[in-house]
């Protein structure tokens, strides 16, 4: 039987941005998947236009938006209606632009249309077992297979908090949000009722996508047990209709579901992770292609250099990956987005609001950095205690669980 240095699972962005890595290196790899590549990705992905520029990826945009904002106000008074702005450029992905821009880099990986039953580790090897019967042996295997992972081991964690959301791209009797506009979060939370307010705030994400089409969200950022859809979509048409705003077509419908605090994978283990499967989701925005983009070259780089040493076990290997994806450094940057969100999700809708709006006034460069994860461990306790700091007393009490 065929041994392959590296199999990958999976045909999603965290799978093909990694093979598009390992591609550039002399190595014999194959992937194994229950969707083609070829197969459109069904999710809208959005990014910080500058996550992209910094790759020179910026083409990859379908939309882009200078006019970013955010509302934290009550709602009700003209003072609680007006928008904090961003300044700050975000984009949508071109899903088919950006498949098929990895596709292109994946030259020589042979994607077999199969979906993985099994993995078993025999005399320092890997063997994949599929649905179909067939096994594929490799010397080490990557899982990309998306948050539902089974196959990569994390410490059991009972309550895994979701994040969930339900949007529909569509036309409406009148504009959603502003002409050329993008809402980052609406927290405004006249369509709520009282318990909802207080246990299960939701905030609307949406943005003008020109030719009188819109996408509006109902996002909740994370919640233990999660919020289900029929939930979210029955806020959304409240919070439309409270603004008089009627539905004429529905485009696309949009559902939204996976976990922010999925824990770390275990270090010492035969099978490696990547993207969702690796708890690479940002813990406190749910955010993941910007991190796949940059922490891919690096890790593959690594792997071929590892892969060289021939007496090297799939285990040997796979922890030596798990140490480059999960270096301290990333791991406590973790346990303090993690602490974070912990809090954020003991907050009622007004608290969430106070919170958001004392954040948004950090330094662009702050809270950019915060967003997609790239300020290094002091400054980021820096800018995290100084958030602390300047923020009202009701939410530094919440940060503390001092309710
Ligand atoms: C609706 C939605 C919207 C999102 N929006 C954003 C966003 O705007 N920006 C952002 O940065 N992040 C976003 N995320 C978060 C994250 O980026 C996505 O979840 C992303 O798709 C995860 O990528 P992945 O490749 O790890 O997993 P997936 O995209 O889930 O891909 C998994 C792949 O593995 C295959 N597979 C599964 N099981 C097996 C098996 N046993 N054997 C073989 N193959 C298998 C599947 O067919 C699929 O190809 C969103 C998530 C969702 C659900």
């Amino acid at each position: 039987m065929e041994i392959l240095d590296i199999l990958i699972l999976g045909s999603g962005p965290a799978a093909l941005c990694l093979a598009s890595e390992l591609a550039k290196q002399d190595l014999k790899i194959k992937g194994v998947s229950t969707k083609s590549p070829n197969e459109k990705w069904e999710n809208t992905y959005g990014i910080w236009a500058s996550e992209l520029e910094e790759l020179g990826l910026e083409s990859l945009l379908s939309h882009r938006w200078c006019e970013t904002v955010s509302f934290f106000g009550n709602g009700e008074t003209k003072k609680g209606n007006i928008p904090t702005k961003h300044n700050y450029d975000y984009g949508l992905i071109n899903q088919e632009a950006f498949q098929n821009e990895l596709l292109k880099k994946c030259k020589g990986i042979e994607w077999l249309n199969e979906t993985a039953k099994d993995i078993i580790e025999k005399n320092n090897l890997s063997e994949v077992i599929c649905f179909s019967g067939l096994k594929i042996k490799a010397r080490l295997v990557i899982d990309a297979s998306g948050h539902k992972s089974k196959f990569v081991k994390r410490p059991i964690q009972k309550k895994i908090a979701q994040q969930a959301a339900y949007g529909i791209v569509g036309k409406f009797s009148s504009p959603p949000v502003n002409k050329e506009q993008f809402v980052l979060m609406d927290f405004r939370p006249n369509h709520l009722n009282n318990e909802e307010k207080l246990s299960s705030p939701s905030f609307l994400y949406a943005m003008d996508l020109g030719d009188e089409t819109f996408f509006v969200e109902e996002t909740s950022l994370a919640s233990y047990p999660a919020l289900s859809q029929d939930n979210l979509k029955k806020r959304l048409f409240k919070r439309l209709d409270n603004k008089g705003i009627k539905v004429n077509e529905i485009l696309h419908e949009e559902n939204c579901l996976f976990p922010m605090n999925l824990p770390l994978p275990i270090k010492k283990q035969f099978v490696l992770g990547f993207g969702g499967a690796a708890s690479m989701v940002h813990p406190a925005s749910g955010y993941m292609i910007g991190s796949l983009l940059r922490r891919a070259p690096l890790l593959a780089e690594k792997l071929a250099s590892f892969l060289k040493e021939p007496h090297l076990s799939s285990q040997e290997l796979a922890t030596k990956g798990w140490n480059v994806l999960w270096p301290n450094e990333l791991t406590r940057r973790h346990k303090l987005y993690q602490y974070g969100l912990q809090r954020l999700m003991s907050f009622d809708e007004s608290r969430l609001r106070s919170f958001f709006s004392n954040f948004f006034k950090l330094s662009t460069k702050e809270w950019v950095g915060f967003l997609t994860n790239t300020l290094p461990l002091p400054k980021l306790i820096y800018v995290m205690s100084k958030m602390f700091i300047n923020s009202p007393l009701k939410v530094k009490l919440g940060m503390l669980n001092l309710n």
